[in-house]
């Protein structure tokens, strides 16, 4: 069969002590996170019997904001809301990415026409795995309707047609590791010592992690719908055992990840086997792992093109290699069984890149 197994490493972009807008932030600030209180404005969001979602949200991330500058004064925040205007989706995560934020957390209540689901759930990016998590992006997402040009802005989104999540299928989400690790501690917390019931980390298309450069989560912090919880969301406590949790699970998060900076340096690279120049393919992602695996050949026994590769401390697995996107398609869902929770990454002369850069190559 003549399978290669090609081993390679790709130079991490954000390295410690380097130039750049990235690194000049951070002399003054060791992390930057944004704070994203959904809704806001002409925008209620959802209602319950007295309360709404535009306010307990904010009055949420404002605290989470507080107690964040407050105990990890190295630690900047900023809010994409302060009070309550309208802020676009897109600008939300325009934001994040143009402050270079190591994290954004948007903060959200939930609602159901049925009164009694209750609790707390976290998101990340991806495509939904179950038609009520498809249901919660839908009713997130129709707020676009509210902006002006929304349909150029989103490009040709519809929020409320399931075909248009399809494509959150095909886009790779390199945050998607990071993204789960904190909306996991998020979940914790709340389950562990604000004592609310965890619904778990879900994932589904919100268009407000579309484009953020960032790990991304969207925390639903309660049902308004839900007649308990909704006196629970609106009360000072309430929302100080919410904020707090929140809080708690950002600066673990951030803690974890100096950490795991501080081992990146320790760990000895692999001898690189480099690609043949300007080459354009697309791999199907199959698994991510901290420490390598042992013989990947063995573990992925009859997948073409095994190719490994170690991203900060992660090492990541792809099977095959091919010249189209659609190709690539085509074999991800041949294997889709094998593997559900693949998906495609594009390379060039051996490093990942985006869709978009792979995009205009092919164009090229
Ligand atoms: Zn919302």
């Amino acid at each position: 069969m003549g399978k290669k197994l090609l081993i390679a490493t790709l130079v991490l972009t954000i390295c410690l002590g380097a130039g750049g807008a990235a690194a000049q932030k951070k002399q003054s600030y060791k992390h930057t996170v944004v704070l994203d209180a959904g809704h806001g404005g002409h925008d209620t969001g959802a209602v319950g019997k007295k309360g709404r979602e535009k306010d307990v949200v904010l009055s949420i991330a404002l605290k989470v904001g507080e107690y964040l500058k407050k105990n990890t004064p190295e630690t900047r925040v900023i809010f994409t809301r302060d009070a309550d205007f309208f802020v676009p989706l897109d600008e939300r995560a325009a934001i994040a990415n143009k402050n270079n934020a190591d994290l954004f957390v948007s903060v959200h209540a939930n609602s159901n026409k049925n009164t009694k689901p209750f609790g707390t759930e976290t998101f990340v990016m991806g495509l939904h795995k179950s038609q009520g998590n498809l249901e919660v992006a839908q009713k997130e997402n129709s707020v676009i309707v509210m902006e002006q040009d929304y349909n150029t802005k989103y490009e040709g989104f519809d929020p409320s047609s399931a075909e248009s999540y399809i494509i959150f299928s095909l886009m790779q989400n390199v945050y998607l590791d990071k993204s789960l690790k904190l909306a996991s501690m998020v979940q914790d917390e709340f389950r562990e010592k604000a004592k609310r019931a965890d619904r778990g980390v879900k994932q589904a298309g919100f268009l407000v992690l579309w484009h953020t450069k960032m790990p991304s989560i969207l925390i639903e912090t309660g049902f308004i719908s839900n007649e308990e919880e909704e006196k629970y969301l609106m009360s000072e406590s309430g929302q100080d055992y919410l904020a707090s949790a929140i809080y708690r699970a950002i600066r673990d998060y951030l803690a974890a990840l100096d950490a795991e900076e501080q081992e990146v340096k320790k760990i000895t690279v692999p001898d690189a086997e480099p690609e043949p120049e300007n080459t354009l393919c697309y791999r199907l992602q199959v698994a991510t792992t901290s420490a390598p695996v042992a013989d990947p050949t063995e573990k992925f026994k009859g997948k073409p093109d095994i190719f490994e590769y170690k991203d900060g401390n992660k090492y990541k697995y792809m099977i095959g290699r091919f010249a189209t996107l659609d190709e690539a398609s085509k074999f991800k869902k041949a294997n889709s069984t094998e593997y559900p929770d693949s998906f495609i990454v594009p390379f060039n002369n051996g490093k990942k890149i985006s869709m978009n850069e792979a995009k205009k190559l092919e164009k090229k």
